[in-house]
């Protein structure tokens, strides 16, 4: 069998004009285009390339984006009220601090300080706890973006078995929720998991988001099996010329995409949607913090996704 590729190229430019379109619509109805702020900490090279990707398609989509490029020392209380600011600025629907942030910082205490309701990567406290008490608002956006993917192909999750292989907070955590949500029966694995491929080849949908490059192997997917792949590592590619490189998932592409019914390629597959999944959390949110109903689109997605 040769897995159907799930193309997130296509799907995230589906998103974005659908996104777009809810834009569009809100500015008739408002006056005004819904916000996103996103704040940098430093220089780190991969994150410079993210934030100025989102800050483009933000505007993309007629939506208004707010860029705040902080020097690496910045003091957590400078970083603490520029938070403030923006939680108290009604232009600003959502707020993105991109991670890692600089050692001196804490984690944790600069994600508490986003508002929940602007919380577009949905990784304060209280919407974690909203997701794993399946009553979520704001969803991480590679999750939402790979229950999207997953609905794209068009087999009903319930009832499915359902393997995400890590734990993060920003990933393999609410993913696991999610695919609950859908019905799913879901196993975490992780490090200490004993016998991955055992566990893996249970599974009629299997998310890797460990950061190992091709760590999942052809013979660990189950035949006809729907793989996300949510890795994105970058090895060397001496074939490309010297020190170049290039990006790969936490799957073997070849030997999987012979076995799976579905699978998503690296680059061009999760890693697409999560941009697109931001600028659709922040019309979510644009609207819930007026207290009106998300647009059609992402109400009728919930819906099948999770049926409510
Ligand atoms: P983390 O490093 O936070 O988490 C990795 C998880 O993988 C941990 O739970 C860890 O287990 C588990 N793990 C590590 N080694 C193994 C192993 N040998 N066997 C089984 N499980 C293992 O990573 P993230 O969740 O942040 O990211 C994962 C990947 O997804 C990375 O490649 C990252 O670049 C990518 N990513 C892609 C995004 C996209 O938009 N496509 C967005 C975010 C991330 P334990 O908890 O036991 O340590």
């Amino acid at each position: 069998m040769t897995a159907r590729i799930i193309d997130g190229k296509a799907l995230s430019q589906a998103l974005r004009t659908t996104v777009a379109e809810a834009v569009a619509d809100f500015v008739k109805a408002r006056g005004a285009a819904p916000g996103l702020a996103v704040v940098l900490v430093g220089e780190d090279p991969a994150s410079t390339v993210y934030v100025a990707s989102k800050a483009r398609q933000t505007v993309e989509v007629g939506m208004r984006s707010f860029e705040y490029r902080l020097p690496a020392d910045t003091p957590e209380a400078e970083l603490l009220g520029l938070i403030a600011r923006l939680n108290a600025d009604d232009a600003v629907d959502g707020i993105l601090v991109q991670l890692p942030v600089p050692a001196h910082l804490d984690t944790g205490r600069v994600i508490a300080a986003i508002d929940p309701a602007k919380d577009v990567d949905g990784l304060t406290v209280t919407n974690a706890g909203r997701l794993a008490a399946g009553r979520p608002n704001l969803v991480p956006c590679t999750p939402y973006g790979s229950m999207m993917m997953l609905d794209s192909v068009g087999r009903p999750l319930a009832g499915l078995e359902a393997v995400v292989v890590g734990r993060s907070e920003l990933v393999g955590r609410p993913m696991a929720q999610l695919l609950l949500m859908a019905d799913c029966t879901v196993t975490m694995a992780h490090s200490r998991t004993r016998d991955l491929p055992a566990v893996c080849r249970r599974a009629d949908v299997l998310v890797a988001a460990v950061g190992r490059p091709g760590m999942i192997r052809g013979d660990w997917v189950k035949p006809g099996a729907t793989v996300i792949d949510v890795g994105i590592n970058r090895i060397p590619a001496p074939e490309r010329g010297e020190g170049k490189s290039r990006l790969v998932g936490d799957v073997a592409y070849d030997e999987a995409a012979a076995v799976a019914g579905a699978i998503t390629p690296v680059p061009g597959g999760v890693g697409l949607m999560t941009v697109a999944t931001l600028l659709a959390n922040t019309l979510i949110a644009a609207h819930r913090r007026r207290g009106l109903t998300a647009p059609a689109f992402f109400a009728e997605l919930d819906k099948r996704l999770f049926g409510r």
